[in-house]
C-alpha cells in the first residue's frame, strides 16, 4: 500500500479522522473499534483474518490505514538471559533495533525513537551508525505492537534503543498518548520511560506531556571533559543540572542517573564520589551499566564494577545494576545494524 491516509494514532487521537472514515467509507463506528481490538488486543494484523468484518470495512482498511508498516527482518534470542533482540525493516527499507528483556516473569520492551542517532555517542553502536531519519509515532506503536504479538504481553516500556526521543519529540508523544488514551487496551503511562542523553528543553518537554511517565537521564560522567569526548553532543552538566532543577521543581517524580561503568573513562574514583553528589542532591536513583563491549569501539567494560557498588551502598545511594544482557546476540543499542553496515 502506497501511502496509507491514516494511521493507528490518528484513529486513536483524532476525532476528525474517525469522522472522515465513517463518511468517505461508509463505515460504521462499531467497525473502527472491532479493527483496533483485532490488532491491539488479538495481535492479528491480517484483515482477512478478522472474522467480523465485512467485505467493506475490509477493503477500506486495507486501501487507507497503515498497517505494518515494519516487517521482521530477524529475531534473535539469548536463552540464559532470557533476551531477545528483534531487527525490523522499515518501508523505506533502513533497519531499526529492539530488544525484549524478560524479568520476574515480565517483558520490558526497548524501542527504537530514530534512525540512528544524531547523538553520536562514541562508546554506542547507534551513535556509530550515523542518524537517517525520525520514526513516525505510527513506526513506533507497531513497535509495540509486535513485540505484544511476540511476547502477548508487554508490561514496561522503556524508550532507550536507537535514537534520542527528545529530538522526535512530537512524535514520541503522539505514541505515548495513543499508547495511554487508546479505549481498547489503554497502557499505563507509570509503565512507560524516556531515556534522554541530555538536549536541550527535555525537562520542558516532559512537563509539557503532562503524564506521569518515568524520566531517565544519561549522565554517564559528572565531568564536562569527559562527556565532551564520549557524548560530544549532549548538554554540558551545568545545563544538564539546570533541566533536572526545573524538572524537580515542576515534577514530583525521582529522576533516575544511568551511569555507563567504562575501564578508566566513567570509573575513576573522582567520577564515582562527584557522581554520588549529584545523586544526593537530586535524591536520584542511579542505574549502574556494565560497559556492553562492541566490536570497532575501542572502550572496554570496567573491571570496578563490584568495588563501585560497595561504595554507593556505604553511601546510602539508591542504585540498580544492570549486567551486560544479550552480549551473544549483540543486545548493546544499534549494534546489530552497525555490524551490518559495517560488512557492507
Ligand atoms: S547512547 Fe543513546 S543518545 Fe547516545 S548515540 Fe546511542 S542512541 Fe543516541
Amino acid at each position: 500500500m502506497v501511502n496509507p491516509r491514516y494511521t493507528l494514532i490518528d484513529i486513536i487521537l483524532d476525532e476528525q479522522t474517525r469522522i472522515n472514515i465513517i463518511n468517505q467509507g461508509k463505515i460504521k463506528s462499531f467497525r473502527i473499534e472491532q479493527f483496533l481490538q483485532w490488532i491491539f488486543i488479538h495481535s492479528y494484523f491480517d484483515l482477512n483474518k478478522m472474522s467480523n468484518l465485512d467485505k467493506l470495512s475490509k477493503e477500506f482498511f486495507s486501501q487507507n490505514i497503515e498497517i505494518l508498516p515494519l516487517k521482521i527482518s530477524s529475531i534473535l534470542k539469548e536463552e540464559e538471559t532470557d533476551t531477545m533482540k528483534i531487527l525490523l525493516e522499515t518501508a523505506d527499507n533502513f533497519l531499526i533495533e529492539m530488544v525484549i528483556l524478560k524479568d520476574d516473569g515480565r517483558n520490558t520492551l526497548c524501542l527504537s525513537s530514530q534512525i540512528g542517532c544524531p547523538m553520536a555517542c562514541k562508546f554506542c553502536a547507534t551513535g556509530n551508525v550515523g542518524y537517517s531519519r525520525n520514526l513516525s509515532s505510527s513506526e513506533m506503536l507497531w513497535q509495540f505492537l509486535i513485540a505484544q504479538q511476540l511476547v502477548k504481553k508487554v508490561d514496561n516500556i522503556v524508550i532507550m534503543g536507537m535514537g534520542e526521543p527528545f529530538l522526535n519529540f512530537n512524535n514520541v508523544e503522539r505514541f505515548i498518548k495513543a499508547l495511554v488514551f487508546n479505549k481498547i487496551k489503554p497502557f499505563s503511562p507509570r509503565r512507560i520511560t524516556i531515556s534522554t542523553s541530555g538536549t536541550k528543553n527535555f525537562a520542558k518537554k516532559m512537563i509539557g506531556l503532562g503524564l506521569p511517565v518515568k524520566l531517565s537521564i544519561s549522565l554517564h560522567s559528572p565531568f564536562d571533559y569527559i562527556r565532551k569526548q564520549i557524548m560530544p553532543n549532549s548538554l554540558n552538566i551545568s545545563e544538564l543540572l539546570n533541566e533536572c532543577d526545573l524538572y524537580i521543581k515542576n515534577i514530583d517524580k525521582r529522576i533516575t542517573f544511568e551511569y555507563i561503568l567504562i575501564d578508566g573513562i566513567t570509573d575513576t574514583e573522582q567520577s564515582i564520589s562527584e557522581l554520588v553528589k549529584i545523586a544526593r542532591k537530586y535524591s536520584a536513583f542511579v542505574n549502574l551499566i556494565s560497559y556492553n563491549e562492541v566490536e570497532g569501539i575501542n572502550y572496554k567494560s570496567s573491571k570496578k564494577e563490584k568495588l563501585i557498588m560497595i561504595y554507593l551502598d556505604k553511601e546510602n545511594i539508591k542504585y540498580s545494576f544492570r549486567y551486560k544482557r544479550g552480549q551473544k546476540i549483540k543486545g548493546a543499542c544499534g549494534q546489530l545494524v552497525w555490524e551490518r553496515k559495517k560488512n557492507q
